[in-house]
């Protein structure tokens, strides 16, 4: 980037990531430290950046989910450790060993494989071991259904394989209002509390244990696992406002999205605004044009549903279809609006907050989709 692109870009306020991680502190048993969870960018706030913040303050085990996402933060010199917590095509496995990064065991036969390779060029590889309780997605399946605790304990016999941590991952941890799915989640501890006991009746030590997502961490903050696993908690925003939970802290949005206007004007009753001619003035109203689209991941289906970015703190409601690079706004009430104003699309506007979850309620989508949407053409500025 040539220099500060005041097109559209993103502010990340970094104090408020270090406030974020003190709440999360507060919540949590005081012995149980926080793994912070960066895939996808950390949800499009720059992984390599957050890994940064989250180092000062004292998070030192990171997960992401896949082996591209764990090079580029040992390309940016991040020393920790590194839990990846997906699948690896076998043609990486090498960057394992040659990088010092941690990977989940995501199946028997994958433990199988990865063993093998480990066998066969005499290295080893850290793993964390990957249990089913209930998602149905990765894991060595340990439900009332299927109980396959012996491929547990045998992939911590397996050669060359060193596994230093186990762990299961929640489904609905965000809902405590059916009682059905509080009771699911409270199975899901219990069995994984099951397999915890099982391993150690068989003389093996499970290693670092964790199981709580965001959810989990504000909704069972009891629980009291080595390491709890936030994605989303230290970003300052949880996925649904509307959801219900235990805990409540005092999360700070990190991200606050501006753009810059391009052009005011006034336009006549009649007159038609953006493709399509879906929109038409009423009365004589002022038309603010801003530099952001759907190319930047301001979602098009958002389009006249009467939604709102601030200005001046003010709001100003879309209108028109979103183009792919910019959109319009009405700023008919705000006064002094002119070229070079900062728009803010979701965020801070000084004390007033437009919150991520208004858009995110708009496209029946959770916070962490929306923040994924905003694209590499968003410079992120960090504060
Ligand atoms: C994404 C992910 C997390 C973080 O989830 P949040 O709900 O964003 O906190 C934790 N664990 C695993 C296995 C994940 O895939």
């Amino acid at each position: 980037m040539i220099e500060t692109n005041k097109r559209c870009w993103a502010e990340i306020n970094t104090s408020n990531i270090a406030h974020n991680v003190n709440e999360i502190r507060k919540i949590i048993p005081s012995q149980t430290k926080i793994m912070g969870i960066v895939k996808a960018n950390a949800y499009g706030h720059g992984d390599v950046s957050m890994c940064k913040e989250l180092l000062k303050s004292g998070v030192d085990f990171f997960g992401v989910a896949c082996m591209e996402e764990a090079l580029r933060l040992r390309q940016a010199h991040i020393q920790e450790r590194i839990l990846i917590l997906g699948y690896t095509p076998k043609e990486q496995f090498h960057y394992l060993h040659e990088q010092n990064l941690i990977q989940t065991l995501i199946s028997m036969d994958f433990a199988k494989e990865l063993s093998d390779y480990a066998c066969l060029n005499d290295v080893e590889i850290q793993c964390h071991v990957k249990v089913d309780t209930g998602m149905s997605r990765l894991g060595v399946q340990c439900k009332k259904e299927q109980w396959d605790i012996e491929d547990v304990k045998r992939m911590y016999h397996l050669p060359h394989i060193r596994v230093q941590g186990i762990f299961s991952h929640f489904s609905v941890s965000d809902d405590i209002t059916h009682q059905e799915n509080l009771t699911f989640t409270n199975h899901q501890i219990a069995l994984f509390d099951l397999v915890l006991q099982q391993l150690k009746q068989a003389g093996i030590e499970p290693g670092i244990t964790h199981l709580q997502n965001s959810y989990g961490i504000l909704n069972y903050p009891h629980l009291s696992y080595d390491y709890v696993r936030p994605g989303l908690l230290h970003l300052g925003v949880t996925s649904d406002d509307a959801l219900a939970t235990i805990a409540k802290p005092d999360f700070r949005p990190v991200m606050t999205w501006k753009a810059s206007i391009s052009y005011v004007k006034w336009i006549e009753a009649g007159c038609d605004v953006s493709y399509g001619r879906t929109y038409t003035a009423k009365e004589r109203i002022k038309v603010a044009t801003v530099c952001v689209g759907y190319a930047d991941g301001y979602p098009r289906m958002v389009s006249n549903m009467h939604k709102h970015v601030l200005i001046h703190g003010q709001r100003a409601e879309i209108i028109g279809r979103i183009c792919m690079d910019q959109m319009m706004i009405d700023v008919s009430a705000i006064t002094d609006v002119k070229t070079g104003d900062e728009v803010v699309l979701f965020g801070y506007d000084n004390d007033v907050l437009l919150s991520v979850d208004e858009l995110s309620r708009a496209c029946h989508t959770i916070n962490n989709e929306t923040l994924c949407w905003l694209s590499e053409r968003v410079q992120r500025i960090y504060r």
